[in-house]
């Protein structure tokens, strides 16, 4: 058992991805832990509504109230409010001792790295302003939503640089996934971790 509700096998790496909305993070996450069996990804819960093009699998869509009841049962490693809706890590272990991504927000990436202060932090930032408002409008968010994620990614890449992450701009996806994955090999090997 780790600090509190971290039950994670002691030799499993903690690797912290986040970064401002529209810089790709989920797509370049899921595409590191297709290719990277080494990796696990944790499902986050959130109480935001699932959006009509997602997928159902993207985050455990819940109530207020269950999301509150897990905080009560001191059911997740992080959690923060982000834009009105919770957002959270559930407590976890990781299948057959595998290395952990997370995909979280700047105020969740502060608190696993109070606790976790051999965790790796990766800040994605977007190659341009023009590519992540694009992205961020794709998304097929209401207008008046993708102003406020506009306004908040911008306080997002500020409070990013302030952490001691390794920023890594996603010009190209596949480019990100080796450069990712080129950071994590080498926190691996530091930490003698070599097969799955
Ligand atoms: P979105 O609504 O775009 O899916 O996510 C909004 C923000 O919440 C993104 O920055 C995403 O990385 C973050 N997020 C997703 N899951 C979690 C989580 O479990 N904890 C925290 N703190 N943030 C999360």
């Amino acid at each position: 058992m780790g600090a509190k509700g971290r039950p994670m096998t002691a030799d499993s790496l903690l690797v912290v991805v986040s970064g401002p909305g529209g810089v790709g993070k989920s797509t370049v996450v899921k595409a590191l832990v297709d290719r990277y069996p080494e990796l696990w990804l944790s499902r986050s819960w959130t109480t935001r509504k699932r959006r009509p093009t997602e997928d159902p699998e993207a985050y455990v869509f819940v109530s207020r109230e269950e999301f509150e009841a897990r905080i009560e049962a001191d059911g997740f490693l992080e959690y923060a409010e982000f834009l009105g809706n919770y957002y959270g890590t559930p407590v976890f272990v990781p299948p057959d001792g595998r290395d952990v991504i997370l995909e979280i927000d700047v105020q969740g990436a502060r608190q696993v790295l109070r606790r976790e202060t051999e965790a790796v932090l990766i800040f994605l930032q977007a190659p341009s302003q023009e590519e992540q408002l694009a992205r961020l409008r794709r998304r097929g968010d209401p207008e008046e939503k993708v102003a406020q994620r506009v306004q908040k990614a911008t306080q997002e890449a500020d409070a990013g640089r302030e952490l001691n992450a390794q920023i890594v701009t996603n010009f190209d996806i596949n480019e990100t996934v080796e450069i990712m994955w080129s950071i994590i090999e080498k926190a691996r090997a530091a930490q003698g971790r070599t097969g799955l």
